[in-house]
């Protein structure tokens, strides 16, 4: 009898589990990408749309430009609870740029990754919302560096030179700086990222913007010798912005910290909070942990 009353609780609990799924409506997601100096983008789009989507938590549309041209592009933002940039190419249409604006600055979020943030290095409205950016002809004008010394302390250094290098691709370790914040919490202070570009020297305008977790660059691959930022947070008028530099490959996107890293940012970015728990196979200290990505 005991048995069975035990059985019929756990029966209850679990319907009621998930009905309590079920009622959590899904967060609605937008990828942009279409133009991108790293070829592998229709593939890690797709690994972003899949890892986002087998959550549970979100459904993932796509709005992808012409590869030459964006004339005509013109997704409705305001339709989605947040919006993953995967996009590094042509300005956007006027308008479009106008919209995005609104939609973030109205309180949308907005989620970058890689070389998302190479694009529009002449976009003042959009180098604020990302905070740092690489390439795209940002240099001293654009903003300081801004990265952690030694000393553990937060560094904005204004000094001449151009924005964003990498070295050479590696395995690193990525330390977490704040572990108190949604995206963080929870996580192991340091854990190791698979092999990717570890971009440094990045700068931007850095307003409001809050650095949860660095990687060091280390001379020895190329690096700067600073610690350089892999997870931010900018707060841009009411929207929220998650920025990862991370993100070169398929291979680095394979890394279960960098999925866990995305769904949790994109969450946050999408509400202001996470309810997506640090998975079991999360990466060690010293230990890469990898989940091999199956094309559909
Ligand atoms: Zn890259």
């Amino acid at each position: 009898m005991r048995t069975f009353l035990h059985s019929a609780a756990c029966l209850l609990l679990i319907a009621f589990c998930s009905v309590a799924m079920a009622d959590q409506p899904k967060l609605k997601a937008l990828i942009v990408d279409g133009q991108n100096n790293h070829g592998v983008w229709p593939k890690t789009t797709q690994m972003m749309k899949s890892y986002l989507e087998g959550s549970g938590r979100f459904t993932v549309d796509v709005a992808t430009t012409a590869p030459k041209s964006t004339e005509g592009f013109a997704p409705k933002f305001a339709d989605y609870d947040v919006v993953i940039s995967n996009y590094n190419g042509q300005r956007w249409p006027a308008e479009t740029e106008k919209a995005f604006i609104d939609y973030v600055s109205g309180g949308g979020g907005l989620v970058v990754v890689h070389a998302a943030d190479n694009a529009f290095g002449g976009w003042d409205e959009y180098n604020r919302m990302i905070g740092l950016g690489g390439w795209g002809g940002r240099n001293a004008k654009s903003g300081p560096y801004v990265y952690f010394n030694d000393s553990e302390k937060l560094v904005r250094d204004k000094q001449e030179g151009r924005g964003g290098h990498h070295g050479k691709q590696h395995p690193f370790q990525v330390v977490v700086r704040d572990p108190d914040h949604p995206i963080t919490k929870d996580m192991p202070r340091a854990w190791t990222h698979a092999q990717d570009e570890l971009y440094d020297s990045l700068r931007g305008p850095a307003e409001n913007m809050h650095v949860l977790a660095t990687a060091y660059s280390d001379p020895g691959t190329g690096g700067t010798g600073r610690h350089e930022p892999m997870i931010m947070t900018i707060d841009y008028g009411k929207g929220r912005v998650f920025h990862t530099p991370m993100g070169h490959g398929d291979y680095s996107m394979e890394c279960v910290g960098f999925i866990t890293t995305l769904l949790r940012g994109t969450e946050w970015a999408a509400t202001g909070k996470v309810s997506q728990e640090i998975p079991k196979d999360f990466p060690k200290p010293s230990e890469v942990s990898q989940r091999k990505y199956e094309e559909k």
